[in-house]
């Protein structure tokens, strides 16, 4: 596995100003400001070191795609004071990596992987947080849930020990369509709408399921337009990396 060091004269503090703006001017452009969109910074393929020096930056909030690279730099986010989210794939013979190192797990999109999950934070006593990953672009080769699935997904979910669904997550569609684009993060908000709404009703148990993880560097503003709570930027801030294999 080789990993990226930070680029020589890579500045992480004025990156991460730089996209900060871009979501203050997002936030006030659609009558959200001061909504305090939160900012994860996506830190697959480059090194513990330069995953260090992004959170003791003010990246504080930190999102790895794949558990044997987290192994690997979990000990370094650990010590730097990083709060960790897993935003990759997770398969379930990786998941003990993600329950020991994350406090969030993003990318729930079945009962089976979930109902591992439980048990894995029941063995640690320890309480996971999750999110729902949506499928809202209907592209075959994304992951996620359909959206019809979602929320009796998120119910099953939150029904299990340990686990907390505090909202739902998606990889939007990639391309330089607004309107397509914003229409599968609209989708992703309804959903989440309806939630806190049956949740209120006393439908669900979905109270805590208010969290839009969505947008990422080239859309954070139609996402941060059509609801985010949260985007997840990786190339903005950490610089161009390699394909991932
Ligand atoms: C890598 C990644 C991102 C960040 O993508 P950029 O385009 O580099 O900002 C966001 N979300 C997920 C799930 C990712 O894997």
């Amino acid at each position: 596995m080789d990993l990226t060091p930070p680029a020589a004269g890579w500045d992480p503090a004025a990156a991460i100003a730089e996209v900060k703006a871009r979501i203050h001017v997002a936030e006030a452009s659609c009558g959200r400001a001061g909504a305090g969109v939160r900012l994860l910074v996506a830190t697959k393929t480059f090194d513990a070191d330069a995953a260090r020096m992004v959170v003791q930056a003010g990246g504080t909030l930190v999102g790895e795609s794949r558990m044997q690279e987290l192994d690997v730099k979990g000990p370094a986010l650990a010590e730097a004071g990083a709060t960790v989210h897993v935003i990759g794939q997770l398969q379930r013979n990786k998941a003990q990596i993600a329950v020991e190192q994350a406090i969030c797990i993003q990318t729930v999109e079945s009962l089976r992987l979930a109902e591992r999950l439980s048990r894995l934070a029941l063995e640690r006593e320890k309480d996971l947080e999750v999110m729902i990953q949506v499928n809202v672009s209907g592209e075959e080769s994304k992951a996620g849930v359909n959206p019809d699935e979602a929320l009796a997904l998120a119910v099953a979910v939150q029904a299990l020990p340990m686990l907390t669904v505090t909202g739902f997550m998606t990889i939007g569609l990639n391309s330089p369509d607004e309107d397509a684009v914003r229409a599968g993060y609209r989708r992703l908000r309804e959903i989440r709408d309806t939630a806190l709404i049956e949740s209120e009703r006393g439908k669900y148990d979905l109270r805590d399921a208010w969290e839009l993880s969505m947008g990422m560097s080239g859309d954070l503003e139609w996402a941060i337009a059509e609801g985010a709570t949260m985007v997840r930027v990786g190339t903005a801030i950490m610089g161009a990396r390699p394909p991932l294999d």
